[in-house]
């Protein structure tokens, strides 16, 4: 079973709501850190060992000698990343997502695969048994969805095993990317006018996919009562809250998931996995 932890924005909780439920979930459980723009999921669950990979990508590579500078080439490209001028050809790497179409359209056979790399994965186990996998992205790195997409690569396959991912924050393609092929979404909001015009952007990203929908709300008690609202309106059952604690903030700013230290919250969260489990079935 594969739980996608997404939110319309950043800083709702949503990497803690991932943590928790992780170590509170029964039997073999997979934590894929799919925010690899900023991935923190490892600072909660410190890996044991790490086994490092990197991450390419395609990129064209010129043969100078076979080119004749038809230029079909720089036409054909979609992101503008080839230029044919008078000094021959010059290549913009940082903005070629190797859709290989330039290949193709070369009428001399003067293109060839080449690869940069965007950055790698990490894997490994924690003390807890989890499995964690993140996306590491090189810095300044604009290209972030084929780490995504390696990270899912080592999703497993075996059965009985809980996948969570945690995904990017927004509602464009990283976050698309991340979530998609979920079998269940948790959408991780504030009670906010903030926190409900983003859970609202990231319900109808959602409901594009066809991924059934709850909500975790997280620092209840603040803000007003218009994401209850909402979720009512648009039938998203709200699943967990989480109250707006010191203590919580605490614990998470040291590094701590604080269902380890408040232990009355493991139930919860199991209670939470167990309602996804019959919501899936
Ligand atoms: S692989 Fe695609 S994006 Fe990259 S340079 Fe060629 S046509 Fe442009
Ligand atoms: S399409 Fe081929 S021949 Fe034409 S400019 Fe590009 S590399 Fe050169």
């Amino acid at each position: 079973m594969n739980i996608a932890i997404a939110s319309g924005k950043g800083g709702t909780g949503k990497t803690s709501v991932s943590v928790n439920l992780a170590l509170s979930v029964p039997g073999p459980v997979q934590v894929l850190d799919c925010d690899a723009d900023a991935p923190n999921v490892h600072t909660l669950l410190p890996l044991k060992t790490e086994e490092i990979e990197p991450v390419f990508t395609m990129i064209p590579e010129f043969d100078e000698v076979k080119c004749t500078q038809s230029k079909k080439c720089a036409a054909f490209c979609p992101n503008h990343a080839i230029f044919v001028g008078k000094k021959g050809i010059q290549f913009f790497p940082e903005l070629c997502y190797g859709c290989g179409g330039c290949i193709l359209s070369c009428p001399n056979q003067a293109i060839k695969e080449g690869k940069r790399q965007l950055g790698v994965t990490k894997s490994g186990l924690t003390a807890e048994g989890v499995q964690v996998v993140y996306g590491d992205l090189n810095v300044g790195e604009p290209l972030v969805v084929p780490v995504i997409k390696a990270v899912k690569n080592k999703a497993s396959k075996q059965n009985g095993v809980t996948v969570i991912l945690d995904c990017p924050p927004g509602v464009s393609c990283p976050m698309v990317e991340s979530v998609h092929g979920s079998d269940y979404c948790l959408l991780v909001t504030e009670p906010t006018p903030f926190g409900l015009h983003d859970l609202q952007l990231a319900v109808d990203t959602i409901r594009q996919l066809e991924i059934p929908i709850g909500v975790v709300v997280n620092r209840a008690g603040i803000g007003d009562k218009q994401v209850y609202s909402y979720c009512a309106s648009e039938h998203l059952p709200i699943l967990l809250e989480i109250p707006h604690s010191r203590k919580i903030a605490e614990l998470f700013a040291e590094g701590i998931p604080f269902v380890t230290q408040l232990p009355e919250w493991q139930p919860k969260f199991e209670d939470l996995f167990r309602t996804i489990e019959e919501r899936i079935e």
